[in-house]
């Protein structure tokens, strides 16, 4: 029976740690803040936007919403995001992606402010996770698979780790932080071959390829932590899942976070502590 390596037990230890520097900022009259870009009315962003304002409100984050109709021009979006580039009240800009067909994502995303960049996605930030630099923040996902790993003590140097998923969201940038901390790093994608013969290999096995039960007991070993990105609504039953078959999984491998309740509740931590570090660096 695997250890489950609930998300919980890290957001909270996040949003102490967050929470304590936002309260010393405050006191010296800074309130850390994050703009939340959205464009629509997608069900999934609402629903991440209504995460992250409870997470960030718990973390004494403020959250604005900006949001634009779902016609909203390019123009009209550029102008937004410039606002809040030169907004000095505003620490952190998440976009929420992927915007409406009709929109250039590319020029949105790389017109962010990197210093208020808290999510990682413009090209500088990336550069800083891909270098090792420390510059910028990493992708508040591929970062929150660090958080867990760490929270729960599992060893990363000398390891060999298996992520599953080249995204700039979330594998690559996952496979860097995993690599900068010591670990032998193999990334698999949609072009891999005989990819359980690989992750079997795994001593931490990171599954972040958007396949809902991908993941099967032919893919696993004893001793593996697992970690599972993947965020599916099951469309015969309406249960989330994740890319891994838990019901599989939790018989052979050593450590397995649950979906829900894993790596999606660490991100929203990851990001208001972000854009409480974002406001701390203001003040210096
Ligand atoms: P993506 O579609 O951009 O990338 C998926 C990657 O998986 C690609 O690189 C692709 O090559 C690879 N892949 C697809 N099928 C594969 C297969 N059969 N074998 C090997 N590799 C395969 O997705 P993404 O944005 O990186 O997100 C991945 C998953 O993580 C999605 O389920 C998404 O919903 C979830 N996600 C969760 C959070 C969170 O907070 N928990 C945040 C972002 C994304």
């Amino acid at each position: 029976m695997a250890e489950i390596l609930k998300g919980g037990p890290v957001a909270v230890a996040l949003t102490e740690k967050a929470a304590a520097l936002t309260e010393a900022l405050t006191a010296q009259g800074v309130t850390p803040t994050l703009a939340i870009l959205r464009v629509g009315e997608r069900a999934a962003d609402l629903s991440y936007e209504r995460g992250a304002a409870k997470r960030c409100a718990a973390c004494g984050v403020t959250v604005r919403s900006a949001a634009l109709p779902e016609d909203t021009t390019q123009e009209r979006l550029m102008e937004t995001l410039e606002a809040l580039n030169r907004d000095e009240t505003v620490h952190g800009i998440l976009l929420l992606r992927p915007l409406p067909a009709h929109l250039d994502g590319e020029a949105a995303r790389q017109a962010l402010r990197p210093e208020k960049d808290v999510d990682g996605v413009t090209d500088g930030s990336l550069a800083g996770v891909f270098t090792g630099s420390g510059q910028g923040f990493a992708p508040c996902t591929a970062q929150a698979v660090v958080e867990i790993l760490d929270h729960y003590g599992v060893e990363i140097r000398g390891k060999r780790a298996v992520v599953i998923g080249r995204s700039l969201v979330v594998g690559r940038p996952a496979a860097m932080l995993l690599m900068e901390r010591g670990a032998t790093v193999t990334i698999c994608h949609s072009g891999t071959e005989s990819l359980p013969d690989i992750t079997r290999g795994a001593d931490i096995l990171v599954a972040a390829a958007g396949r809902m039960g991908l993941i099967g007991p032919e893919h696993l070993a004893p001793g593996q932590t697992v970690i599972d990105v993947g965020i599916h609504q099951d469309p015969t039953t309406g249960v989330l899942r994740g890319d891994v078959c838990f019901e599989a999984a939790e018989p052979v491998v050593k450590a397995l976070t649950p979906v829900p309740g894993g790596v999606g509740a660490v991100t929203s931590a990851v990001l208001a502590m972000h854009t409480a570090q974002v406001a701390g660096a203001c003040l210096k």
